[in-house]
């Protein structure tokens, strides 16, 4: 009998996805306990925006971009629409796509806005990736994926160090809220239900848990890295609540709802934003590091974070069912040559990720 996947009938869920069960109608728990995102609205965005315009201060607001399309799209919005003196703040993250750079370069070059590129002076990025890396293949696990992204997790420490010295009072992030996948959570034990700050101690936690599985992560070499990561992994960690406590730090998709074709329509028109045409694509490009991201969790789970985006894309109304499925059908092909490339730069043999 040839055994066929079987899918949430509302959603674009496998059986493969952790922790899922489905009820008599075929319809997964993820469906069942799922409640719509309501972003806060225009107006309250722009009341924010107000309380830190200045005419004395060079400038108003610092935007994190990565060249991918949502922080492209927040940046857009807040300098042409809104007409905020815009601060950009770029990480030189050493896995950062060709195509994301040039449209960094395009949108700064075309609004006419200051970029800071920030860049660590010692590779500590690409020596705890390169950490990371081997540990997770000695013992593969799904729930130790995110320790691929600690380089980047370190930035947020400089975002408001800059912020601060420069005077500047308020951070958009270009954070999709369809993005925190839930099947991430489940894998860590983090429950579904928490505030923000809840949510990152049991994250945390799950982390934690997951390393004394696996010490190879656990080097004394790494440890202040990894705990410099933890602490500003994101706007609402630790980190920047305590060490920044006067600057806001907001996410534009949490005030205006996010709308695929608006975001790429504009971006494209007004910015000459583009994405690698061979990944079909535009979403998470920018750094080179989700390719191998796929593959791990295709190896380990037979899905991958798009499996996951589409299908809240789904719930919410966004695509249909069939939609999303044609797009995971086209969308979850690994790039095996992308990912040879990253282990040559890491100086691994192909081969050894191949056993
Ligand atoms: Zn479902």
């Amino acid at each position: 009998m040839v055994h066929s996947t079987i899918r949430c009938t509302q959603c674009v869920l496998t059986e493969k996805t952790p922790n899922i069960s489905f009820n008599e109608d075929g319809v997964c728990n993820y469906c069942t306990s799922y409640e719509k995102f309501r972003p806060h609205g225009e107006r309250r965005l722009l009341r924010i925006i107000d309380s830190h315009r200045n005419k004395a201060k060079k400038y108003e607001c610092m935007v994190n971009i990565s060249g991918g399309r949502d922080s492209t799209y927040t940046l857009l919005k807040l300098r042409k629409d809104y007409g905020v003196k815009v601060l950009t703040f770029n990480y030189a993250n050493p896995f950062t796509d060709e195509q994301a750079e040039k449209n960094i370069n395009n949108m700064v070059r075309i609004l006419g806005i200051d970029l800071i590129k920030f860049k660590h002076t010692s590779s500590i990025h690409e020596s705890c990736f390169k950490n990371n890396l081997t540990a997770w293949f000695k013992n593969p696990s799904p729930a130790m994926v995110p320790m691929m992204c600690i380089g980047c997790k370190l930035i947020w420490k400089n975002v408001v160090e800059t912020a601060k010295k420069l005077g500047i009072s308020l951070i958009v992030s270009g954070g999709n809220p369809y993005e925190y996948t839930s099947f991430k959570k489940e894998l860590l034990t983090v429950s579904r239900d928490v505030d923000l700050s809840t949510y990152y101690v049991q994250y945390i936690r799950g982390l934690a848990k997951e390393s004394l599985k696996n010490l190879s992560y656990v080097k004394p070499h790494y440890l202040p890295t990894l705990l410099k990561g933890y602490l500003f992994a994101n706007q609402t960690a630790i980190g920047p609540r305590v060490f920044a406590s006067d600057i806001e730090k907001i996410d534009f998709f949490h005030y205006i709802k996010w709308n695929e074709k608006d975001v790429i329509s504009r971006i494209t028109n007004e910015l000459k934003w583009n994405y690698p045409k061979e990944l079909h694509s535009t979403w998470r490009f920018d750094c080179r590091i989700s390719h191998l991201k796929d593959y791990m969790y295709m190896k380990t789970l037979g899905m991958t974070e798009k499996d996951d985006f589409y299908a809240k894309m789904v719930r919410e109304g966004l695509l249909t069912r069939n939609q999303a499925l044609a797009r995971l059908e086209k969308e979850n092909q690994l790039h095996m040559d992308k990912i040879a490339k990253i282990l040559e730069q890491m100086s691994l043999s192909p081969k050894y990720f191949l056993t």
